[in-house]
């Protein structure tokens, strides 16, 4: 398993990969879906037949609405405040430029 397994994200315990083999009635071979299934109150991830994506379905689902919003609003924060830090970034190199300018004028009133 590549991708670690994020705690249940109803109840916080641990999940675990489930392994169905469904035969498709034509051929020998049998089909595999993956799952994973939480120890404690059995909430599940959408099956999937690559074990990598059912994972991935698991670390990522959506959380309850309000929780959810909590999260985006979060998400938006931060970044609004890396705004702020380009707008800070940008007024600190043109409140030096100004001072390089009014420094160059006053040489030339003192030279002049
Ligand atoms: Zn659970």
């Amino acid at each position: 398993m590549s991708e670690k397994l994020l705690p249940c994200p109803f109840c916080g315990s641990d999940g675990k990969i489930y392994h169905e083999d469904i035969g498709d009635g034509y051929s020998k071979e049998n089909i595999r879906w993956n799952t994973v299934i939480c120890c404690v109150c059995y909430s599940e991830s959408k099956s999937d037949l690559s074990e990598k994506h059912a994972v991935k379905n698991w670390n990522t689902r959506h959380y309850p609405p309000e929780i959810q919003a909590v999260i985006e609003a979060a998400k938006k924060l931060e970044r609004l405040e890396i705004l702020v830090d380009n707008w800070n970034e940008q007024e600190t190199i043109l409140i030096s430029a100004v001072r390089a300018l009014e420094e160059m004028d006053a040489k030339h009133e003192t030279h002049g």
